[in-house]
């Protein structure tokens, strides 16, 4: 495979941009060798700036769930282009993805949009501490909720210690104020709520954790948390930046029957555009500048192209439920067909997957939390993504991620990755 355009762009982004990249998994540094460059997208494949073509199934680490380049939110974004890029003033689309996004996601009753991700649990945690009056909040080991200070908190020094900071420039005393649990432990969200009683504002997850590997919530687990919460006046934040849009219309809250205090959500709610938002109960919500003392803002929130994108999606996920019975065909055809392949190569690597999501763990052991995700061959794993690459099959470059699948997936491009797989295995493995 020629990525000589590839290497020198790499070589140059090193000089003006930290590792040569804006985002730290895009370096490859997990798998070996170096980014491709990539020049463009289109429905289930994308190009790099040398020409090769993959399938791929990153879409964008979540976003485009109807494959890239769609041509119905490219037109939804040219359509808005003609009436200029941001006003900085209040616009209808703003208010109609809001109605929207309310009617969808069962626990949001009033919604602010924001940029991203992290501008979402920033801000979400940051209004559960303005209404409860505390401090103290609980995070899960091995979830991810954007780059936020207080998020960053190393995960492995036991469920009663304090967190130390995991990123130098967080500071000591923004880490005391996060609590760690191990995911799928209720004991250990007990014994951490009694060290703490009375001091915790809120408990944040992502429901089905997919950024250490893809992880499921044990029976009882999301029930469990929902119970303690409610009884001890902690908010219940369910990070559905991942999976919001994506499992069902309404996000894992809906699938799970789990109703959360406050949501977030990105990714999928902005088509493909710079787009977070956090909601929840009207009375939280209230608290939130202007109505409230919170403040939050942004210069470019609710910008008019970016809500044109994601209403688009919203409205086309909204208006076709089909399209989940899709997602969950497409995904079922792919992880079982890979199962039955790595049975047939007696192979016994754990597939956790849930619609079009899945990670496939090179490890024995069944995975359902950080640690269990730790034992897995990294190495091994850098081997297999570099064998489906050069199949043309384009994985996301880490073993702690899931994998998105779009509706552009055909059987015909199911089995294309199907064959790869089979071929990578066999490679890798010397059978
Ligand atoms: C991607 C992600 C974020 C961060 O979103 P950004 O838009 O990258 O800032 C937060 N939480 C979860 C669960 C995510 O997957």
């Amino acid at each position: 495979m020629n990525i000589s355009k590839s290497k020198a762009l790499f070589a140059k982004a090193q000089n003006y941009i930290p590792g040569g990249v804006n985002s730290p998994v895009r370096a490859f540094r997990a798998v070996g060798g170096e980014p491709l460059f990539i020049k463009k997208a289109d429905g289930p494949f994308i190009f790099d700036e040398d020409g090769n073509k993959f399938i791929e199934l990153i879409n964008s680490w979540g976003p485009m769930l109807l494959g890239h380049n769609n041509k119905m939110i490219r037109e939804a974004i040219l359509g808005a282009i003609d009436d200029g890029t941001s006003f900085g003033a209040p616009t209808a689309r703003e208010v109609e993805i809001a109605e929207l996004i309310v009617s969808m996601v069962p626990s949001v009753e009033k919604v602010r949009m924001v940029n991203s991700g992290t501008e979402a649990t920033m801000s979400a945690i940051r209004v559960a501490r303005g209404f409860t009056g505390r401090d103290k909040f609980i995070k899960m080991e091995g979830h991810y909720h954007g780059h936020g200070d207080s998020f960053l908190i190393a995960a492995g020094s036991g469920a009663m210690t304090m967190g130390q900071p995991d990123s130098p420039g967080v500071t000591k005393g923004t880490a005391k104020d996060t609590l760690i649990a191990p995911y799928n432990d209720l004991d250990a969200v007990k014994e951490l709520v009694a060290a703490n009683k009375g001091e915790i504002a809120a408990l944040i997850l992502e429901p089905v954790p997919g950024n250490m590997g893809l992880c499921l919530p044990v029976p009882g687990y999301l029930e469990g948390l929902r119970e303690i919460c409610t009884q001890e006046g902690i908010i219940l934040i369910f990070d559905e930046v991942m999976t919001g849009f994506r499992l069902a219309k309404g996000g894992a809250q809906e699938i799970f029957g789990v109703i959360p205090d406050m949501t977030t959500l990105g990714k999928i709610i902005g088509g493909g555009m710079p787009v977070g938002a956090y909601g929840g109960k009207k009375e939280i919500m209230e608290f939130v500048s202007p109505a409230g003392p919170v403040y939050q803002a942004g210069t470019l929130s609710g910008n008019p192209i970016a809500m044109a994108a994601g209403l688009a999606m919203l409205r086309h996920l909204n208006d076709t439920p089909s399209v989940y019975e899709e997602l969950n065909q497409i995904g079922t055809k792919l992880t079982e067909g890979i199962a039955k392949i790595n049975r047939g190569l007696g192979l016994t690597y754990t597939m956790n997957s849930i619609g079009s999501m899945y990670s496939l763990f090179f490890t024995k052991d069944l995975v359902n939390d950080f640690y269990s995700a730790k034992t897995c061959d990294t190495v091994l794993f850098g081997k297999y993504f570099q064998a489906m690459l050069k199949r043309g099959v384009y994985l996301a470059p880490s073993q702690f991620e899931s994998l998105f699948l779009s509706t552009s997936l055909t059987d015909e491009i199911i089995n294309e990755i199907l064959g790869a797989h089979k071929e990578a295995m066999v490679e890798i493995l010397g059978l």
